[in-house]
Order: structure tokens, then sequence, then C-alpha cells
């Protein structure tokens, strides 16, 4: 097996742009290909935690990220009225403090950007519509460039990857859906939450508001369970109106107001909750990376960190293997397997208890929250088997 020399990355957001930090730095050419026209903004704070953290030390940009954490104290229900109900600290949510990381999604995705910009060669508003192998490696087809040959090519293009559906086939393989949908958009600070959220739930249904960028905005959210719902996943305005639609009736709390906001917001994130789950993340000469491979679902809170590590792995295999592509994504997939099926786990827990389907099981929670014991030990139980998933690989040095 010959030298590697040439490597096009799918998707700029964590793992593509992580990927290909450590690929430049063991000394690949590499290319990433964004669909759209730059950096995405939008999305919650992200977690990062245990390994992740580790990884970041290596890239040296551990400081610059924990500077920019969002400093959230804590969760606060509330009632129609708005009343609060119980809190749960950050700790109660799986974040230790001093060690665990919470950050805006789209400030992580600027660090990752400064760190790689002058060294990756960004490719923006294009998208891989064939992958050929051939003697000399991968001859790639966009959308809008000329064909080009790389030694590999990388899906690091999210939970519905083109890479994926062009090299494995139908997403539906391998999606396990968690019967919700979420919808994520930026708002005024109206209710003036200092780094805080607030958590409405109605049966089926949660409504919630963030404070970010020190106080300045907020974060509207809307989760809803649903039987799957077909849409176009590029049309913005549909998607806001199909969340729309699920809370058009509801009148407590901030409802309205925020639907409102939503249908003015200008970053708007929308999709499924689900979990992708492959038999292999490799095939020939391309493999997936980051929530392509094993999207553990935004209930886990473990999608981020399980980018960062599964880049760091996937480069170091890489580098150890000396141009033997299938040696290094054999290795990859050996030393993150058991990491990913123990945080994908957490998604499926945390997924049945996110939004209550029954006025029963709301009672039930608001009576927990009353009783700071029951609460405390249910959160102490669930930031334990966090930080034990989040910490289940141990990092080679490459
Ligand atoms: C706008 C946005 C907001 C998000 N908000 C949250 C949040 O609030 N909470 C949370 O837990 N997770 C959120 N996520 C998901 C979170 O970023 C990931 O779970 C995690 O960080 C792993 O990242 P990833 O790089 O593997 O995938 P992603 O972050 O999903 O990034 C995939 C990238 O690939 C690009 N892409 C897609 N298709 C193509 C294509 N055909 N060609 C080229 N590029 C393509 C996308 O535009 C995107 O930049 C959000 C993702 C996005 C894109």
């Amino acid at each position: 097996m010959g030298e590697l020399k040439r490597i096009l990355i799918s998707g700029a957001s964590i793992a593509g742009p992580a990927l290909a930090y450590w690929l430049q730095t063991y000394g690949y050419e590499v290319t990433i290909v964004e669909r759209a026209p730059a950096l995405r903004r939008g999305g919650y704070g992200v977690d990062v935690r245990g390994a992740a953290i580790s990884v970041l030390q290596r890239m040296g940009i551990l400081d610059q990220v924990r500077a920019a954490d969002t400093g959230m104290t804590g969760v606060y229900f509330v009632d129609s009225h708005g009343r609060i109900k119980g809190r749960i600290s950050e700790a109660g949510m799986g974040n230790r403090p001093e060690l665990d990381i919470e950050v805006m999604r789209d400030d992580l995705t600027d660090i990752l950007y400064r760190l790689t910009k002058d060294t990756v060669h960004y490719i923006w508003n294009d998208s891989i519509t064939a992958i050929q192998e051939t003697e000399e490696g991968t001859e790639v087809h966009f959308a809008h460039g000329k064909p080009q040959t790389f030694d590999l090519v990388v899906g690091a293009d999210g939970l519905h990857s083109h890479v994926r559906r062009l090299t494995f086939g139908d997403e539906a393989q391998f999606k396990r859906t968690l019967g919700c949908y979420i919808s994520i958009f930026t708002t005024r600070n109206d209710l003036h939450l200092k780094h805080c959220q607030q958590l409405y739930t109605i049966p089926g249904k949660t409504v919630g508001l963030y404070s970010a960028r020190d106080n300045s905005e907020a974060k509207g959210m809307f989760i809803f369970k649903s039987a799957p719902l077909q849409y176009d996943r590029h049309d913005s305005e549909a998607q806001k109106q199909l969340a729309a639609d699920q809370f058009s009736r509801e009148t407590g709390w901030e409802t309205q107001r925020l639907l409102h906001a939503m249908k003015e917001a200008e970053d708007f994130y929308f999709d499924e909750i689900c979990q992708i789950h492959m038999p292999a993340w490799s095939k020939g000469r391309v493999a997936l990376v980051g929530d392509a491979a094993y999207g553990p679902s935004p209930l886990s809170g473990q999608g981020t960190s399980l980018a960062l590590v599964g880049a760091y792995v996937l480069a170091g295999e890489l580098k150890r293997a000396q141009g033997d592509y299938t040696k290094a994504f054999a290795a990859y997939e050996q030393e993150m397997r058991q990491f990913v099926e123990k945080n994908q786990k957490i998604g499926l827990t945390a997924a049945g208890g996110m939004v209550a389907s029954s006025s029963f099981q709301i009672t039930l929670q608001s009576w927990m929250l009353r009783i700071p014991f029951v609460m405390n030990a249910m959160f102490h139980m669930i930031s334990n088997s966090i930080a034990k998933a989040a910490s289940v690989i141990e990092l080679k040095r490459y």
C-alpha cells in the first residue's frame, strides 16, 4: 500500500475541522468541503467532557475553549404561569464544575476553524455528488467544482451524512429514531435569565429558553414527540411551520411569544432526535467520523465529545498505520466502538425522560422536583454514569 497524501473531508462543523487539524499536523494535505456558504451558526451550548477534554488539551486549545464556557448554573422547571417548580444544577445535569465544559456550538466551530484555516483548504458552498474508487485512489465529483482525485474521503457531514448515503446506502438502515423533534433558534433574553435555562413541560412537549452569550441573548427551544414526519431538510420555513403547528394551541408560559420569535429568527436548527448505529464505519477508501458514523443524539450531551475523540483516534491510527488505511480504519473502530456504545446508551436513557408523555409523568416529575433528596439522588446517578461513559476510552499518544 502506497503513501497516502491527499484527504478530502466532507463537513465543516466539529468532527471535520478537528480531524483536519490532526491530519495536517501529521503531514497530510487536507481539503474540507462544506455545503453551507460559511461556517454554520446556531445551536445551543454543547458539552465537552472526559477524554474529549484531553483531546482539546493535545490540540492546544483547551484554554481558549474553557474561556468560552457558557457559565451555566442550572435548569429551572416552570409551570404554565412561569412559577419555578424545581431546579437541577449543572452538576446534576452531568457537568462537573472545573472539569467539564459547556460551550456554544458555534464558538467551538469558530475556534476549530481559526486553528485550521491557514493549513487546510476549505471549499464552501459545494457538496460531493459521486465517489468512485480507482487504481490511484478515489475520484470525487462535486456539485460545482471540478472532479479531483484523493487518497481517502472522510464523511464528517453529520446525522444525515451525504458521504454515508453515497457509500453505504440509505440512512434508514442506520437511523434509530428516538421519537422526538427539536428546534432551536436565537431570540432576545426577554426573561432576563442569568446563565440558566427554563423548561416548561406539557404532555409530549417541552418549551425552553436558555440564556446565551453572557445573557445578552437567548436560545429558544421546542421539543415534541411525534411519529416520523416527512419534510424537506433544506426548507427552514416549512420546518418552522411544522414545529409551530405542534404548539399552536398551547398558551402556557412563554410558548406563544417563543413561537413568534422562532418565526422571526435568522438562525434555526431543526432535526429529528435520532441516533446512528452502523456495523462498520468505513468501506474501501471512505470512512465516517462524528455524528455521521455514530451520532448519539443531542439528548446524550455527548455528540461533540464523540466527534472530537473520533477525529483524534482516526487521524492517529492513520498516522500509525503508515499508509495502510485498511489497518487504520479497523484500529479506529476497535479503539472507539465500546466508547461509542456506552455514550449512545446515555442518549437512549435521556430520551425516556426529556419529554414526559403523560400528565401523570409530569405530576410525578413535579413531585420529585419538590423533594430535593429524591431529585439529587437521581441526578447524581445520571451524572456519574455520564462522567464514566465520557472517560471510558484510553487515548493513545500517536
Ligand atoms: C447548525 C447546527 C446546530 C446544532 N445544534 C446543536 C445543539 O444545540 N445541541 C447539540 O447537542 N447538538 C447540536 N448540533 C449537532 C452537533 O454539532 C453534533 O452532534 C456534534 O458536535 C458532532 O458534530 P459533527 O461535526 O459530527 O456533525 P454536525 O455538527 O452535524 O456537522 C455536520 C456538518 O456537515 C455539513 N454538511 C451536511 N451535509 C453536507 C454535504 N452534503 N456536503 C458538505 N457538507 C455537508 C453541515 O452543514 C455541517 O456543517 C448542531 C449541529 C448543527 C449543524
